[in-house]
């Protein structure tokens, strides 16, 4: 039950921040609207009225001008304040709520305020019920805040009624009527928190939600072009990258060029040393690999202890030096596992299209295989190169 109020209470915080900001946005236009009002009567009841006035009504015209008057100006400087804090960065969030509660009290007593001056000439409480509604309707409160502003200037009404109905009975009357329109304004302001905490809750899980969709699409996202042991591009992300240049090189030909990497002996880590070891090996060399091509160029595990380079923009000596570089480096690396340090080479087939030729990854693959296959037969631990593919030649 405790757990249950202090979330429950927490989250009425959390919302309260967000209804202040809404409210405030309300009350701006609100305030618009009342302030021209406020002016219309002032002008009215202190400007046309006053002169034609018994002694009678001569208080009540004084008290209603002044009312707005006063109202006028308070909501005048509060509109002024709140405009000034919407514009800093960034807003306190109990400053933007005294200002919301300001707004709210100033409203209010101005109801309160009119029927305490009408009681000089009817036993009417319209102007406080109406306002009470009014500010119910638009205010976003928490119940408790809400009940205890209402439930405050309901007290000062109660207590300022007699200054002007000296009459018992109609006291009793408008204090009963003031009564019961505050406890309507107050069911009225928690059923319109209720509905909006509820939609804002919803907006709430709906965002969280798509977060949570957009994460785990990007995450199936990788996983669909991402080799799960080294983290390099896998086949079929290797084929679509491939397939793009063939595409951006019909449009802006340049020589392309791929190298295949094929560790040697792998089977024999795996047999000596077993499978975890033979893994390690292929982490520690998509490493190498990795840190040796560039960012443009594609570099992915085809399968098995099997790589493949794509070098855009790279003609076959360009692509011959890269395969050197690829080819000292797995050399040279010692890898740690267990108490030992793995040694491994690799046989490396390069191939090219030069700017022009027909372009076809297909040719591309194939002459690298055949490169990789010359590399494995001539000994291992070398880089073997595939005949160039003739440029088309150019049309007369
Ligand atoms: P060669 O020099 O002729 O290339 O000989 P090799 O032993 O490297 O080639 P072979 O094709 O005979 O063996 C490749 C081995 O790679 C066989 C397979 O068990 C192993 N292998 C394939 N994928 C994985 C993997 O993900 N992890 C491990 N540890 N081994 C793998
Ligand atoms: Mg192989
Ligand atoms: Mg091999």
């Amino acid at each position: 039950m405790r757990a249950w109020l202090r979330a429950s209470v927490a989250v009425n915080h959390r919302v309260q921040i967000q209804a202040t900001q809404v409210t405030m946005r309300r009350f701006f236009i609100a305030a618009g609207l009342v302030i021209a009002l406020n002016l219309v009567y002032t002008v009215w009841f202190l400007g046309f009225q006053l002169g034609s006035a018994t002694p009678a009504t001569g208080l009540w015209i004084l008290l209603v001008g002044g009312t707005h008057t006063v109202s006028a100006v308070l909501l005048t400087v509060l509109v002024l304040v709140s405009y000034r804090l919407s514009r800093q960065p960034e807003v306190h969030e109990y400053a933007a709520l005294a200002l919301h509660v300001a707004m709210v009290v100033v409203a209010l007593a101005l109801g309160a305020g009119l029927s305490v001056a009408d009681q000089l000439v009817a036993a009417n409480t319209t102007m406080f019920a109406l306002i009470s509604l009014a500010v119910a309707m638009l205010s976003l409160m928490r119940p408790a805040l809400s009940a205890a502003i209402f439930l405050i200037i309901y007290l000062v009404f109660f207590f300022c009624l007699p200054l002007t109905q000296p009459d018992p009975q109609l006291l009793a009357i408008s204090r009963s009527h003031a009564l019961a329109a505050t406890l309507v304004s107050v069911m009225a302001s928690c059923l319109m928190w209720r509905q909006y905490v509820q939609s804002t809750l919803l907006a709430w899980e709906v965002q969280n939600a798509q977060i949570a969709l957009t994460a785990k699409q990007a995450e199936l996202e990788y996983l669909a072009t991402h080799d799960s042991l080294t983290g390099l591009l896998n086949r079929r992300e290797f084929m679509r990258q491939l397939e793009q240049e063939r595409v951006r090189t019909l449009r802006h030909p340049t020589p392309t060029s791929l190298i295949m990497v094929d560790l040697d002996f792998f089977k024999r880590v795996n047999d000596t040393y077993g499978h975890p070891a033979g893994d390690t090996v292929l982490v520690a060399v998509a490493g190498a690999l990795a840190h040796s091509v560039r960012k443009t160029d594609v570099l992915a595990r085809l399968g098995g202890e099997e790589f493949i380079v794509l070098l855009p923009n790279t003609d076959l000596v360009g692509a011959s030096g890269v395969g050197q570089k690829l080819l000292a480096q797995i050399r040279e690396l010692q890898i740690p596992f267990a108490n030992l340090q793995l040694r491994i080479t690799a046989s490396l087939g390069v191939s090219s299209l030069a700017r022009g030729a027909e372009q076809s990854p297909d040719a591309l693959y194939t002459a690298a295989d055949k490169a990789l296959y010359l590399a494995k037969h001539s000994g291992r631990d070398r880089v073997e190169l595939a005949p160039q593919t003739d440029p088309i030649p150019p049309r007369l």
